[in-house]
């Protein structure tokens, strides 16, 4: 055997059944060779990073020639593009002179670093949007937006869109985050890559090392939200919900985070969380060690996503996939994946989250029920094979002027 293999599309025959495959690989085949690069702002943290890692190395499997970069920017930068972040998700913005100064000039400087020769760009997110002003356009640029667009702060919004409005296709996560735009736009779920250590399969006994490891004890239920420290994933409103819910079930809750490299305002929520610890509160910050992530979503009794904006919520898919009962946010992408009372459920407020999470903790074959509707799915909607067909359908679909054929 090969020192080294990256995933095929045939290895997910086992999940989506050999016509699938067929019929993906038939697709990739009309466009062998095409070359994507893609553009994001972070290697790590975050569920971008995450799916454009697997995605570029399954494409590259299927013959086209996917490549990845990111974008560089010194700390201002990024602390400008989380507050552009912010606001595209609804939040105030004091969008100042300087601030776009920084922005621009950033981008500026790294478009003279890459140099693209290529048949597809797709840009990630606002970080690097205005990239496309300094090419010639050679291609069709696509602008693929991650967050919850739902209600972006109109001052943001219409800052940006001097930039959207020149790509040839925006791609949104769900229907609702579609806005006025010059290109058209399309709807794209993410997606799970169940061959990763965070989401393959693991062994008891390889759970049991992970949560030793980080002395993690396992005599109680456990209750779980892995999250970036990010006041929209509403930490503190888990550590309530979990107060509450203690009145009446003995678990233990595990907050599990880490930090992007893009993401400047993790390190204070978590010091404001940190005043929280006690013997049944345990606030982590191992969250790159993607097995401990794995040993916890599978192991847990219930996993929350409390969120209160939510432009998908990987962690949720996630967590379904091992089988264990979701609790979500009834917000943005989580609504999606969680079908209330099915396959998860949905809550809206602090008290309906410790109710629900009462209510799977006393019962067993709730629990069992959910998650495996959960598993079901993350298998049939979720997993990245659907993901990579509707990027090879929609590259399939311009014309030579860089056209979308409707
Ligand atoms: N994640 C992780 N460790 C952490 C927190 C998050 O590995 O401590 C991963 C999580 O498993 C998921 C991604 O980061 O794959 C977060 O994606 P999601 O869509 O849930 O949220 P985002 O951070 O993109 O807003």
């Amino acid at each position: 055997m090969a020192k080294y293999r990256i995933t095929q599309i045939e290895d997910y025959e086992q999940f989506i059944g050999s016509e699938s495959v067929e019929r993906i690989r038939g697709k990739a085949g009309k466009l062998k060779g095409l070359r994507v690069a893609n553009f994001n702002s972070t290697y790590y943290g975050g569920g971008v990073a995450e799916m454009i890692s697997s995605l570029t190395l399954l494409m590259n499997g299927l013959g086209l020639r996917t490549e990845w970069r990111v974008i560089q920017g010194r700390a201002d930068f990024f602390s400008v593009t989380k507050k552009m972040h912010n606001a595209l998700q609804g939040g105030e913005i004091d969008l100042s002179s300087i601030k776009k100064q920084i922005f621009e000039q950033v981008i500026y400087e790294n478009s003279i670093r890459n140099f693209i020769e290529h048949d597809f760009v797709i840009v990630h997110d606002p970080q690097p949007l205005p990239l496309i002003e300094h090419y010639e356009k050679k291609c069709p640029w696509l602008w693929r937006c991650h967050l919850d667009l739902s209600q972006p702060n109109a001052k943001i919004w219409k800052y940006l869109r001097q930039w959207i409005d020149t790509y040839d296709a925006v791609i949104v996560s769900c229907p609702e985050y579609k806005q006025e735009t010059k290109p058209p736009q399309r709807v794209f779920m993410p997606a799970i890559d169940p061959f990763t250590i965070k989401n393959r399969h693991l062994s008891d006994k390889e759970i049991d090392e992970r949560l030793a490891h980080y002395k993690i004890p396992t005599d109680l239920p456990l209750v779980v939200q892995i999250s970036r420290f990010d006041p929209w994933k509403d930490p503190e409103g888990v550590v309530k919900a979990f107060k509450l819910a203690s009145k009446e079930v003995d678990a233990r809750l595990v907050l599990l985070g880490n930090f992007a490299t893009d993401d400047p305002e993790g390190e204070e929520i978590f010091n404001s969380l940190c005043a929280c610890r006690d013997e049944r509160i345990l606030i982590l910050t191992a969250g790159d060690d993607t097995a401990l992530v794995n040993a916890l979503q599978t192991r847990a009794a219930v996993v929350l996503q409390k969120s209160l904006r939510e432009g998908f919520g990987l962690t949720v898919s996630e967590a379904m996939w091992k089988s264990t009962p979701a609790i979500g946010g009834n917000v943005g992408g989580i609504r999606y994946q969680i079908e209330d009372g099915v396959n998860g459920f949905l809550v809206s407020s602090v008290e309906e989250a410790a109710e629900r999470m009462v209510q799977l903790l006393k019962n067993k074959k709730l629990r069992e029920e959910i998650g495996s509707k959960g598993r079901e799915t993350v298998r049939e909607k979720f997993l990245l094979t659907r993901y990579v067909e509707q990027y090879l359908d929609l590259f399939g679909t311009f014309d030579k002027d860089f056209c979308l054929r409707e």
